[in-house]
């Protein structure tokens, strides 16, 4: 982790701690959040050293969840999915002006957006570091995964599309796997980074209690202007940013659940909509936020 008290995205020294924030899913253990009062970037200060990060993820819930149908909550979930993926693929078909390419899809989970993209033509490598969810996705799917370190071994200037979808937050060194981008990624591809958004209505309304805080898991907590300083450190340019509506809801709902309050997915989904109104029109207070990116020459 570098320097905690240096702005990771625009390297400004005046930062200011915001709260504590708590770890619902796994340890309920508290991490301070502390914010770079230039360009609002936030970070989890002192989260797990990488190499026993690994204990603040449960797989197992994850991976049982993506099949099951049982409740209304698992059938909205699907429903959700699908829209999700039919939204993702037109965003890296439109950006790439290309209607079938080669996608290396970073942190690709159980698979099914990699999955998603080969069944419609795309050429898809994927990169996990979770064993138990690169091997689902290799027998369910047939998708090629390989581990993080695998990487390197990826040809330069290879790929038109490079996706993290939710991934970047978690990375120990961000700018390292930007490097990877730059060299993978062809002149005229396009990198796509969805990051909850720090400067969010939803992330202002829960504060503390905001479930795309996820600490200790997620390691930066990004606004717009954080995005496009880091990016820009990094050789890349912001050409366009995108919003992800669905997830308001799910963080919303999320946002109860972890407090322990009485009916999380309607409470959500009713909050939700309060906050979409008071926000109409402003899509940078978006709950989450998808920034395309391009190597600047
Ligand atoms: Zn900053």
């Amino acid at each position: 982790m570098p320097d905690n008290k240096i702005c990771p995205a625009c390297t400004a020294k005046e930062t200011a701690d915001l709260f504590n924030a708590r770890d619902y899913l796994v340890s309920g253990r508290e991490f301070l959040i502390r914010q770079c009062t230039s360009c609002g970037m936030g970070w989890t200060v002192d989260p797990p050293p990488e190499a026993e990060a690994g204990r603040f993820y449960v797989s197992e819930e994850y991976i049982s969840h993506t099949d099951r149908k049982q409740s209304l909550a698992d059938y909205l979930y699907h429903l959700a999915r699908s829209f999700m993926l039919g939204r993702k693929h037109r965003i890296a078909t439109s950006v790439t002006g290309k209607r079938t390419g080669v996608l290396l899809d970073i942190g690709s989970g159980t698979g099914y957006f990699a999955a998603f993209m080969q069944k419609r033509g795309w050429q898809v490598t994927g990169i996990e570091l979770n064993d138990e969810a690169r091997n689902y996705s290799a027998s369910r799917f047939g998708i090629k995964v390989a581990s993080p370190g695998e990487i390197k071994e990826l040809p330069s200037a290879s790929a038109d599309c490079i996706t993290f979808w939710h991934v970047l937050e978690h990375l120990y060194d961000p700018a390292a796997w930007l490097d990877e981008v730059k060299r993978i990624l062809r002149d005229d591809g396009k990198c796509i980074i969805a990051l909850p958004n720090f400067s969010s209505a939803d992330a202002e309304w829960f504060g503390s209690r905001w479930a795309a805080l996820d600490v200790p898991r997620h390691l930066w907590h990004f606004t717009p202007e954080a995005v496009k300083q880091f990016v820009g450190k990094q050789g890349f340019t912001v050409d366009r940013i995108e919003s992800l509506p669905l997830d308001l809801f799910y963080i919303a709902s999320l946002s109860y659940r972890n407090t322990g309050k009485r009916l999380p997915l309607t409470r959500g989904v009713f909050t939700g909509v309060l906050i979409a109104l008071r926000s109409l029109f402003r899509s940078e207070k978006a709950s989450s936020l998808v920034f395309v990116i391009s190597k600047r020459d």
